[in-house]
């Protein structure tokens, strides 16, 4: 894969700032630092990077506030540094606009890993929309034709919403109340078990074995992502 032009890592310790550099330094031809959210802002706004590491502890702003912050100046994947891995942080994070996150302290392979992924993610991405296959099924969204085995399946809108939605987001785990955004434009009801409903269906039509999934996959207390290859 090509380098990235730039990559932004914001966080306060300059020790890990030193750590992250070092574990970038193959994934990026020029890496950005920042030591506070708001110098973070800055940086993101100026240099428009490829991709931005962020840690959550920051002296002056809380990290989730930050988040939400460079996701509506930027589309590109934030992973996010963490010192604590819990449901409900995950979650926050993933509705802040995160794409990943990963737990202090971290392996510099494993970050590189992460980083590279993403990278490929939001390229992939951005290209043209191509036909989809997955364990058997083929999802084409230019025609919004569903098949598989060669024999169509026919998916009520909001089923082809949510399918839709989750292999678009390309193997990354969205959030019950981020599905129900993109699927559904008014708030009404519970997200998780309007959700939970229309999965069952899903499910139902395009797994071979609905019980134990493996195109749509449940993940417990957060929401549900596509098995689609990173
Ligand atoms: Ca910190």
């Amino acid at each position: 894969m090509d380098k990235a032009a730039s990559i932004l890592i914001i966080e306060d310790e300059p020790q890990i700032r030193v750590a992250v550099r070092d574990a970038l330094r193959e994934v990026a031809d020029r890496i950005g630092e920042a030591a506070t959210g708001a110098e973070g802002l800055h940086a993101a706004a100026s240099e428009r990077p490829e991709l931005v590491v962020l840690d959550l502890g920051l002296p002056d702003s809380a990290g989730v506030d930050v988040c939400r912050e460079l996701r509506r100046l930027l589309t590109s994947p934030i992973i996010v540094l963490s010192a604590r891995h819990s449901e409900d942080e995950k979650v926050l994070l993933l509705n802040a606009g995160a794409d990943d996150y990963v737990t202090k302290p971290f392996s510099v392979l494993e970050l590189a890993a992460r980083a590279r992924a993403q990278l490929r993610r939001a390229r992939s991405s951005a290209a043209a929309p191509s036909p989809v296959t997955l364990h058997g099924l083929t999802i084409e969204p230019a025609t919004r034709r569903v098949d598989r085995d060669g024999r169509q399946i026919h998916l009520t809108p909001i089923e082809w919403q949510i399918l839709h939605t989750l292999v678009t987001a390309g193997g990354r785990t969205l959030t019950h109340q981020q599905i129900f955004d993109a699927v559904w434009s008014r708030q009404f009801g519970s997200p998780q078990q309007y959700l939970r409903v229309h999965i069952t269906n899903l499910r139902r039509k395009i797994e071979s074995d609905p019980a134990s999934p493996r195109i749509v996959i449940t993940e417990p207390g957060v929401g549900y992502r596509a098995d689609v290859v990173r």
